[in-house]
């Protein structure tokens, strides 16, 4: 891609980043979608990173079918390849080394501090939001959980890296939150601005063993990938906030963000198991073809008429974001007939 006067030549570098934690439903897929004509659509590079550091909820067997899904729906990816020249993953349980040096760094820098808190003496002591002096928090940020910073100032002897800590009371590690708002340009949501230090306070970088959080791990594969635009679902918008606060104390360049709107039930809530089985493998079993589901996600974009048939190759040249709805995209009983999920 062409910038500025035509002699500086930019990248594009997106990325898939799917949690193995369940496979792949028709939210997802219309995230990863977004992101792929996104990225395509500028003549980008496009990674694959499987973020499998969530222990408990990481079901193995879904790595597999993650592949399996995005390739059926025609969503393919430049990198990694493996030493046969298959196309592969960064994984993320396979770069601890990296979140172990960014989290020294932060060590080092006096910004973490352990914590032995349980989420239960958490909960226990969420103040209200004006006893933290603001009475204006958003509907989102009020649901989040606030850590009003018990372990901040106090000195537990422990081991100093917590990969060294091998027992089920290890601490967690916290990031010191100062307060100040964050603010960046979404290119779907807009301007974004949020004090972190009051709806979430200091936010865990590290569990316990050689465990880093999500924030941490996104934020570092991220830069270390020279990833330029990240492309995921707005519940995560928030979490965005987090790692900004992250990338300046690595001194990291952040990517731009483009937060798109999830896909819910008829309930409002997001797309799960109780909205009945609305995964691509489940589909692809009940005979429709990959025209047909990317028609349906076109459609829910507002590229397509329903019942619309297209392949994602076909899509690149209609890619736009001014037609998607700022608002969920709520799945009804039509949507899943066309499917040939229901009736
Ligand atoms: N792995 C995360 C998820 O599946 C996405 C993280 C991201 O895109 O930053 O929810």
């Amino acid at each position: 891609m062409l910038v500025g006067g035509g002699c500086m030549v930019t990248e594009v570098v997106g990325r898939f980043a799917p949690s193995p934690t369940g496979a792949l439903h028709l939210g997802n897929a219309r995230t990863f979608l977004i992101a792929w004509l996104r990225c395509r659509s500028q003549g980008g590079r496009m990674l694959m990173r499987m973020e499998d550091l969530d222990h408990p909820r990481v079901k193995p067997e879904t790595v597999g079918q993650v592949y399996e899904d995005l390739r059926w729906l025609g969503l393919d990816w430049d990198e990694p390849v493996d030493e046969s020249g298959n196309l592969a993953a960064y994984v993320q349980s396979e770069r601890l080394e990296y979140y172990r040096q960014a989290f020294n760094e932060l060590k080092g820098k006096g910004l973490l501090y352990p914590c032995r808190c349980s989420r239960k003496d958490i909960e226990e002591s969420q103040s209200a939001p004006h006893e933290r002096g603001t009475g204006r928090l958003t509907a989102e940020e009020q649901k989040e959980l606030y850590y009003p910073g018990f372990c901040r100032e106090k000195s537990i002897e422990q081991p100093d890296n917590p990969a060294d800590c091998s027992d089920e009371k290890a601490p967690a590690w916290r990031f010191r939150v100062d307060p100040g708002t964050t603010r960046f340009d979404d290119v779907f949501c807009g301007v974004c601005e949020s004090d972190v230090s009051v709806w979430s306070g200091d936010f865990v970088v590290a569990r316990n063993l050689s465990a880093p959080s999500y924030q941490l791990a996104v934020v570092v594969d991220d830069a270390a990938m020279g990833v330029t635009e990240v492309v995921r679902a707005d519940d995560l918008l928030l979490s965005t906030h987090r790692q900004l606060k992250l990338y300046k104390s690595l001194v990291l360049n952040p990517p731009a963000f483009l937060h798109v709107p999830l896909v819910v039930g008829t309930d409002g809530r997001r797309l799960a198991k109780r909205h009945g089985d609305t995964r691509i493998s489940e589909i692809r079993r009940c005979g429709t073809s990959p025209e047909s589901v990317i028609g349906w996600l076109a459609y829910t974009c507002g590229w397509c008429e329903f019942g619309a048939q297209i392949s994602a190759k076909e899509l690149i040249r209609q890619f736009r974001l001014d037609t998607i709805s700022i608002e969920p995209y709520v799945v009804g009983a039509s949507d899943l007939r066309l499917l040939g999920l229901a009736g």
